[in-house]
């Protein structure tokens, strides 16, 4: 009989199906993403780890609709956005996904409050109130709102960029590697924040990170390996997250040497 607690149903806020992401042609191909299906919840902060090149960015953009897969689909909500127009794709880009970037990605000769509120006078709407102000708050820069990046800290600007992200309370937010750039003090003033929204605003948060720090701030991992999802785990722990990393490496590192010996026998016709 399933166990009543582990079949709690939750909202798919996010969902990939089989996707694949090929770059190049012939002998250049590179299947950035090799047939991943990935749900991500509602309400949860959900961290997505991967050695360098296992198709991490290419699977945000692909699910944040920068991009578009080569197969397979995506969903935001229960909308599957190969069936959008041009038009509602931009809608959907503008009021359903947020996205964070490694480098910020602010505007220099803006201030932050004008940052901020920047793709939703794009969009010519107003912030609701209180939730500026709870987004504000949360974020922790009140005082800060009339300087320009250039007088603020890294991890102040990134806190910019993540309130920008989540001004126009969109369904789901992408941070890819959002504390890269930033030395621990700082990383951990933006993950803080970011574990906040998800816990007390009840954001829905998709981070990038190699960190098994920064990992264990969210509420679920999920491990890349070659463009696959080859694992995933809950309430992820540093020392757990390293172990699990660990595992995967030596299990990549099985695989390419048994596929070397295979090359071995080919090529030298065997000893
Ligand atoms: P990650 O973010 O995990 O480091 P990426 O998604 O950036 O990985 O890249 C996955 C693979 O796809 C890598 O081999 C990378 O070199 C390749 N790749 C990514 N973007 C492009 C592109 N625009 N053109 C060609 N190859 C790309
Ligand atoms: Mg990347």
């Amino acid at each position: 009989m399933p166990d009543a607690a582990s079949t709690t149903t939750r909202t798919v806020a996010a969902r990939a199906v089989d996707l694949h992401k090929t770059y190049g042609k012939q002998e250049a191909e590179v299947r950035a993403l090799d047939g991943v299906s990935i749900d991500v919840y509602d309400g949860e902060f959900t961290a997505v780890m991967g050695p360098s090149g296992s198709g991490k960015s290419t699977l945000m953009h692909l699910l944040a609709a920068l991009d578009t897969a080569t197969s397979g689909s995506v969903y935001i909500g229960d909308t599957e956005l190969s069936r959008l127009s041009d038009k509602q794709l931009t809608k959907l880009r503008r009021d359903d996904v947020g996205f964070v970037f490694q480098a910020f990605n602010l505007v220099p000769t803006l201030t932050a409050n004008e940052n901020i509120l920047l793709p939703l006078s794009i969009a010519g709407r107003k912030p609701d109130k209180a939730w500026y102000d709870e987004v504000i708050d949360t974020v922790g820069l009140r005082d800060r709102l009339g300087h320009r990046p250039n007088e603020m800290s890294g991890g102040q600007q990134q806190r910019v960029a993540c309130a920008r992200a989540l001004i126009g309370r969109p369904t789901i937010v992408f941070a890819d590697e959002p504390t890269g750039n930033l030395d621990s003090t700082s990383g951990a003033e933006v993950l803080k924040f970011l574990q906040h929204s998800v816990r007390a605003l009840g954001q829905t948060i998709v981070m990038v990170t190699h960190d098994p720090v920064a990992a264990s701030y969210t509420d679920r991992v999920v491990f890349l390996a070659d463009g696959r999802v080859v694992d995933e785990m809950r309430d992820p722990s540093p020392e757990k997250v390293l172990e699990r990393m660990g595992a995967i490496q030596t299990r990549a590192m099985d695989a390419a040497a048994e596929a070397d010996d295979v090359t071995a026998g080919f090529e030298g016709g065997g000893a």
